[in-house]
């Protein structure tokens, strides 16, 4: 009889934004009409002159083994990029190119937790940050927002404890929108500052923010403690690249060595051509990103139009990223069975509550065009209706 497999990985689930988003792509290719609502993924193409990076950098010979901490002139324009959008500076020694922002956070765990140590965590979360954790040795604290769903700092405060290592920052927040405040996140950072965490900042939505709404990287209040701090960023979301992989960890020269480390065993260079191509958004993308900054943001009043007139849920309008997470929990508890059904009954596929730790909510994505968006969310209203 085959040794029993009983580790890290058997304890922890699959991501269920993916899970639903292949269930979903392999009715489509069955021939269903399928409003998929569930991954955050731009349905748009990636700006049109990255063909013309693709084949300069296939042309400069980039197929080959490349550095395990990425392109010398990608984490160049990492550091200026830094510098322009969040006020923050940093050398190439400070930047790790990594596959996705998914690695980056991996990785960035793998660093600096030792078995054990506890991350705080805010939820609802994304679905991998815990699992991530929980991989690396570490365990997730959770601690829930506040009523409009920002960190709660007396919650926050309670949570600390002394093997608390670590806390994990998502403004504009998947899967809530929330984009936090520059006061909350003030306050957050003299208390990491006070307490010695090492704090990480998902900050991959931060161009995605709608009407007025001002982005803050907490890395901006941290200034005084910047040995702690790990920035996460990546091109998928804001230039819709999400298939190239290009994601990137800020934070001082020592963690970079650890992830160097660590990526040199475990994947070595990200996609040589990919990197010519981040590099070359991040030089001149900016209007790329304006543009679809507009769209999504049609496309959010659009859906909060359309949510109005469904009397059985609540929810907190979305501020930026490209979601919407809902409360079902007048209709229905159990978010799984809810979204199990509303993909066989109505053909509209979203992501459970219990994804992201938190029951008898429903998660949608807008990222997606309008006349689906439209017609998906009829759908999804009705079958609330007769539920
Ligand atoms: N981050 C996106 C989402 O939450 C993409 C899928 C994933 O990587 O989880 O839908």
């Amino acid at each position: 009889m085959a040794k029993k497999l009983d580790n890290r990985i058997t304890k922890i689930a699959a991501s269920q934004t993916i899970e639903v988003d292949t269930a979903a792509k392999k009715l489509i290719a069955s021939g269903v009409k399928v409003y998929n609502f569930s991954c955050g993924e731009p349905d748009f193409a990636a700006p049109a002159f990255v063909r013309q990076s693709l084949v300069k950098a296939f042309n400069q010979g980039k197929t080959k083994y490349g550095a395990s901490l990425g392109d010398p002139v990608l984490r160049e324009e990492i550091t200026r990029k830094l510098k322009r959008d969040n006020g923050l500076s940093y050398n190439v020694d400070n930047i790790a190119v990594t596959n996705g922002c998914k690695q980056a956070l991996y990785n960035t765990f793998c660093a600096i937790l030792n078995e054990g140590d506890e991350v705080i965590v805010y939820s609802p979360f994304w679905v991998s940050y815990t699992e991530q954790i929980k991989l690396a040795g570490g365990r997730p604290r959770i601690v829930r927002t506040d009523k409009n769903l920002e960190p709660d700092i007396q919650r926050t405060r309670q949570a600390i404890g002394s093997r608390t290592k670590a806390v994990i920052i998502n403004s504009a927040n998947n899967p809530t929108g929330m984009v936090y405040s520059r006061q909350r996140l003030q306050e957050l950072a003299k208390m990491f500052i006070q307490h010695d965490l090492y704090v990480i900042t998902d900050d991959v939505y931060e161009k995605l923010v709608y009407d007025n709404t001002k982005f803050y990287s907490i890395a901006q209040f941290m200034k005084a403690a910047k040995k702690r701090v790990l920035v996460i960023n990546g091109i998928s979301k804001a230039y819709a690249m999400t298939g190239f992989r290009v994601g990137y960890v800020a934070a001082d020269k020592e963690i970079i060595g650890l992830i160097n480390r660590l990526q040199s065993h475990s994947t070595g260079n990200v996609c040589g051509v990919a990197q010519v191509a981040a590099e070359d958004v991040l030089r001149r993308g900016d209007e790329f990103v304006e543009q679809g900054r507009q769209i999504f943001q049609k496309r959010r009043d659009l859906v909060a139009g359309l949510l109005k007139q469904n009397k059985r849920i609540k929810y907190i309008e979305p501020q930026g990223a490209f979601y919407f997470f809902i409360d079902i929990s007048e209709i229905e508890k159990d978010s799984s069975k809810f979204c199990q059904q509303l993909l066989e009954q109505e053909k509209v596929a979203t992501v459970p509550g219990v994804a992201f730790g938190q029951e008898g909510h429903v998660r949608i994505s807008f990222a997606n065009k309008e006349s689906d968006l439209r017609a998906g969310i009829k759908k999804f209203n009705l079958f609330c209706k007769r539920y």
